[in-house]
């Protein structure tokens, strides 16, 4: 489906095959001098078939098109090298940049994940049916890379960029003040809920997100163009809700801790998740790749806030409650 959102600005939605989140939405901006894309879809020929037909239906030529990648998840930032000319100019965040140009992160993810009590034949088959690993882009194009506050000039457009790291390390939306309208990529989303994940001892992702939502609510915003799913009209009813989903999952995940130590993939297990799945064991493995690392994220904030404790016991993290904590009376943030 391609629909004018705004003057000369559309919404592509591409298809994400057998993902619940169902379709990327993809924008794009049409003008005379250059034309710009935020975010791509899948490395995948069902999204690539979906993006040269709505480019047709654009008439857009990819020789005077840039583009810009809210986040290096796979379904943003995937297609990309099969859509970049050699006049493309991408831009993108700093510090998925330098991750996505170090190498082993994939293997330091895997051991974070090993640590933290992913059963380890199972973590093998979980990466393999990563979607970052089965459907990620094949090299990286020269990229230029925008901070917090810089602008991108497209037809009437003007897009300042704002920085809100959370659902991922470098996740970056745009700002069009005039018109206020907010491309917000994965940071707010209706219907479903942004995943925060973490993969790294020294972040604390949901402290981040949670600022950032805060950042995003004091904005004048009419219009929200998320990445997934439908637009959002009223931004600050969104993340009042969003906040209200991350306190009860804090409480969740107390309550789940009790008194006895545990690793975050028995908390993953025994949090509930909305998946068309009976039991844990049935959980497709990437979704428990998923899940482990939203009760990582849940765990590290509780720890950093003091209300639990983590143990590195030979092989393994363990999380316990701190004495006396009643998780129920706290306010968590
Ligand atoms: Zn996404």
């Amino acid at each position: 489906m391609i629909e004018e959102v705004q003057p000369s600005l559309f919404r592509m939605q591409i298809p994400l095959p057998n993902s619940p989140l169902k379709f990327l939405n993809s924008y794009v901006i049409r003008s005379p001098d250059r034309n710009l894309i935020i975010d791509t879809g899948l490395n995948r020929k069902e999204c690539l078939d979906a993006m040269q037909y709505g480019l047709r239906q654009l008439d857009i030529d990819l020789a005077k098109t840039d583009f810009f990648i809210t986040h290096l998840h796979a379904d943003h930032f995937g297609l990309l090298s099969k859509l970049v000319t050699g006049t493309s100019q991408v831009f993108f965040n700093r510090p998925e940049t330098e991750l996505i140009e170090a190498s082993g992160w994939w293997e330091r993810m895997i051991a974070h994940a090993a640590k933290n009590g992913f059963p380890e034949d199972e973590l093998r088959e979980a990466i393999k049916s990563h979607p970052g690993r089965e459907f990620g882009s094949e090299w990286i194009p020269e990229i230029s890379i925008l901070q917090d506050g810089d602008e991108i000039l497209v037809g009437s457009y003007c897009f300042k960029c704002v920085s809100t790291p959370g659902h991922s390390l470098g996740h970056t939306c745009l700002y069009e003040a005039d018109k206020k309208i907010l491309v917000a990529g994965d940071h707010i989303l209706i219907d479903i809920t942004p995943n925060i994940q973490c993969w790294s001892d020294d972040q604390n992702p949901l402290q981040n997100y949670l600022a950032n939502l805060e950042k995003v609510n004091d904005m004048e915003i009419d219009l929200v163009l998320p990445g997934h799913r439908r637009l959002i009209t009223d931004h600050k009813t969104r993340i009042a809700e969003l906040k209200g989903h991350h306190e009860r999952r804090l409480k969740e995940v107390l309550s789940i801790l009790g008194d006895d130590p545990r690793t975050a993939f028995q908390v993953a297990s025994r949090m509930t998740w909305d998946l068309d799945c009976d039991s844990w064991e049935e959980f497709p493995r990437a979704q428990k790749w998923f899940a482990t690392g939203e009760a990582i994220a849940h765990l590290r904030y509780l720890q950093r806030k003091g209300f639990i404790v983590r143990n590195d016991e030979e092989r393994m993290t363990v999380f316990t409650l701190k004495e006396a904590s009643q998780p129920a009376a706290k306010v968590i943030y």
